[in-house]
């Protein structure tokens, strides 16, 4: 289906062509998306599932980007950015937020209602949807000790809730990473608390990342997984990885888990330096790291 034929049938939707993806990801990285849509309704995510659906047209879905390496050959087919579905309602002790609500600013709205246990999330730049689907998390909190329910749409076009407790939640897991659902809304029940101690809980947890964290430099946070017993962080560091660099992307010398763009980084200088890393990790300790950061898009 051709870029003219999208624009047709949904006049009143942002809809780019060949648009670079580098624009919108965290790293600052990534090829082109064929065609790249904003929808800012259920409806309109429908209509385009439907519409892909139909003409055969692989649909992939992006929240902030910040979990993300887009490889240089871009992506192929329909991208869609949820970001401007960013509503966030706060009802008593629960919160609804769309999708492409930013997670920052959710954890802002819940301070503001003096509703604790969402200060884990404070720093975390991902939206709503994205942190569902990772099953974010940091400073011993997850997204699926606050979730109680998600609205997605299946890749069919159907609309359906799914509980918690159907989500399959792991360590950086949820079932929508097999079953390629596209999440819509979800719901989180917190708990009344203190706005002091909930402030002085998100700004300490906020110090402590940008001490910790290379946050002056794109990224796409922690790059790779905790392996069972290890911390991949010290086996980078361990293996003296720290400030090496392909090209623009860079070991971070702050923080070993993180890989920085230094100087215009390609996604495959992100991908050669990743693949150095886990060979390097694997001959000197034989642990192998399996990537958090989702890698996507053609060579
Ligand atoms: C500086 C920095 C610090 C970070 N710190 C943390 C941290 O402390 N803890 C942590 O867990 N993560 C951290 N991250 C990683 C990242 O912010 C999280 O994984 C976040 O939840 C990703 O959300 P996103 O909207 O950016 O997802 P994206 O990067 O846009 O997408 C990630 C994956 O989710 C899928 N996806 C996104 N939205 C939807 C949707 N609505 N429906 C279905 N699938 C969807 C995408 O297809 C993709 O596969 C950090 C990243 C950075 C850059």
């Amino acid at each position: 289906m051709k870029y003219d034929t999208f624009v047709e049938l949904f006049p009143t939707m942002r809809i780019l062509k060949k648009e670079p993806l580098a624009k919108y990801t965290n790293t600052e990285t990534g090829g082109m998306a064929d065609v790249l849509a904003f929808p800012k309704t259920v409806a309109e995510v429908k209509l385009l599932v439907n519409m892909a659906n139909e003409n055969g047209i692989p649909l992939t879905v992006l929240g902030n980007s910040s979990n993300l390496v887009v490889k240089d050959g871009g992506i192929r087919g329909l991208v869609i950015i949820l970001t401007d579905m960013d509503q966030i309602t706060v009802s008593g002790t629960k919160i609804m937020a769309q999708a492409g609500a930013s997670l920052i600013e959710t954890t802002e709205r819940a301070y503001q209602a003096g509703l604790t246990h969402f200060e884990f999330a404070a720093g975390i730049p991902g939206s709503v949807g994205g942190a569902v689907f990772m099953n974010a998390g940091a400073y011993s909190g997850e997204i699926c000790q606050v979730l109680t329910e998600v609205s997605v749409i299946t890749r069919a076009g159907y609309v359906k809730t799914m509980v918690n407790e159907e989500m399959n939640f792991g360590y950086r897991h949820s079932q929508i990473q097999d079953d390629h659902d596209i999440i819509l809304e979800a719901t989180f029940i917190l708990k009344e608390g203190n706005k002091h101690n909930i402030r002085e809980t998100m700004d300490n947890f906020n110090f402590l990342r940008a001490s910790k964290q290379p946050l002056e430099y794109p990224s796409c946070g922690s790059v790779f997984k905790r392996p069972e017993g290890y911390f991949a962080g010290k086996l980078i560091h361990d293996a003296g990885l720290q400030g090496y660099q392909v090209g623009g992307a860079r070991v971070s010398t702050k923080h070993a888990g993180f890989i920085v763009n230094v100087d215009g980084a390609t996604a495959t200088d992100y991908m050669d330096v990743i693949k150095h890393v886990q060979d390097t990790v694997w001959e000197k300790f034989n642990v192998k790291l399996e990537t958090e950061v989702r890698i996507i898009g053609e060579d």
